[in-house]
């Protein structure tokens, strides 16, 4: 293993937009090592609690960083991804972690264009882009993957050195991730598909609202207008939740969304009532809701593009897209948390659930409550010791 001296004996620039991860991924490389074990070397106090390395990092972790690079403080904090983005929704970022998706900070979604054109134009690397949860790099107009294209890989991503260059690899099978692999499920059909070309346009802008958002600007979105970049993500957090939600038959809503335009098998069979939120979706996953948010807050034009074949053929015919089909076929838990979290969506939305709400006689809290205790109660039943009580259990299957 290298010795670590400070300043770094050899001390890569970052790139313009480069997450810090990333430049400190490609700097590990150069010297042989995994880049959590040279951040360990580089900042004593890295792995006491921190999460995502590139954003809020202390005055120590700026001085620490700069003093090794040799580079102003000030040039390592305008990497802090706080610092680039202000106003961005921090709390959108997918986690690391042993229960979260990303299995370190450089496991993130990444465009296989954008490794290549770093590549070609002076070394690969990770642009702050890739720390968001998109399905599509917005400047490439080009589908993002978080996974070998070559195998199924059980570890992270990571810079490796490679032929005299810094590239990143998959963490089993080594194979460059900027190489192409298998196509991904949305590269198959041919770009003169003007149907499916429509329907990437339509998710081309959407997801640039999402991502606008994200970083604090208020969007205009199809369907419902003006709207402020925090109304825009409880929207579609709550909107995912309702999706994915777990019903009694072991399947979801987000299953009679069409999604012949992901070229996925529409069979999502949640196994636990665990909380999927958005970030942690995988990019395909993360998709497919998008498709289905998309037809569920735009106009009947648009939402039809988004019902596919095999909506067709389920739909028995009727307007199977809008809020309120999803109200109207979703659990009654899941109808309470929807009308409970529409008080943070967009005014149009907010009350056309009010309507529905009103209609329905609900009582939000009450049901609310005895959905909780329902499900402390099914937890322990599976995961306990305890033997069920299955009267009980029989008596609340109003869900
Ligand atoms: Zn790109
Ligand atoms: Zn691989």
């Amino acid at each position: 293993m290298a010795v670590i001296t400070r300043p770094l004996p050899v001390a890569p620039r970052p790139k313009p937009g480069e997450l810090i991860s990333s430049w400190l991924g490609r700097t590990a490389a150069r010297y042989d090592m995994d880049g959590a074990a040279f951040r360990a070397l580089l900042l004593p106090d890295d792995g006491q609690g921190r999460d995502r390395l590139d954003l809020q990092l202390t005055a120590g972790e700026v001085t620490g960083i700069a003093d090794a690079f040799r580079l102003p403080p000030e040039h390592v904090a305008a990497l802090d991804l706080t610092q680039a983005w202000p106003c961005l929704a921090v709390d959108w970022l997918p986690g690391v972690g042993r229960k979260m998706r990303a299995r370190s900070n450089l496991d993130l979604p990444w465009c296989r264009k954008c490794l290549e054109e770093g590549h070609s134009s002076g070394g690969t690397h990770l642009d702050r882009e890739a720390a968001l949860p998109l399905c599509l790099c917005h400047r490439h107009q080009h589908w993002r993957v978080d996974c070998c294209q070559h195998c199924s890989p059980d570890n992270p991503p990571r810079f490796v050195w490679d032929k005299g260059e810094v590239e990143l690899a998959c963490g089993d099978c080594r194979r460059l991730l900027r190489t192409p692999g298998r196509p991904i499920w949305a590269e198959c059909w041919g770009n003169d598909d003007r149907h499916m070309g429509r329907k990437f346009e339509i998710m081309l802008l959407f997801e640039r609202c999402l991502r606008s958002a994200l970083l604090g600007h208020q969007v205009r979105i199809e369907g419902v207008g003006r709207v402020e970049p925090a109304e825009f993500l409880a929207l579609v957090d709550d909107l995912t939740r309702a999706l994915l939600a777990p019903n009694r038959s072991s399947t979801s809503l987000i299953n009679r969304y069409g999604c012949d335009f992901l070229r996925i098998e529409p069979d999502h069979r949640p196994t636990d009532w665990r909380e999927r939120p958005y970030p942690e979706l995988g990019p395909m996953t993360r998709a497919w809701v998008l498709s289905a948010i998309i037809a569920i807050v735009s106009g009947e034009t648009i939402g039809l593009l988004f019902s596919g074949r095999y909506w067709a053929r389920h739909s028995g015919g009727d307007n199977a897209r809008s809020p309120e089909w999803l109200f109207e076929h979703a659990a009654t838990w899941v109808k309470a948390m929807l009308i409970r979290g529409s008080a943070r969506w967009p005014a149009p939305l907010r009350e056309r659930m009010r309507t529905l709400h009103a209609g329905s006689g609900l009582d939000v809290d009450d049901i609310l409550i005895r959905f909780e205790t329902w499900r402390v109660e099914e937890d322990r039943v599976r995961f306990g010791t305890q033997r069920p009580d299955w009267e009980q259990l029989i008596d609340w299957s109003w869900l």
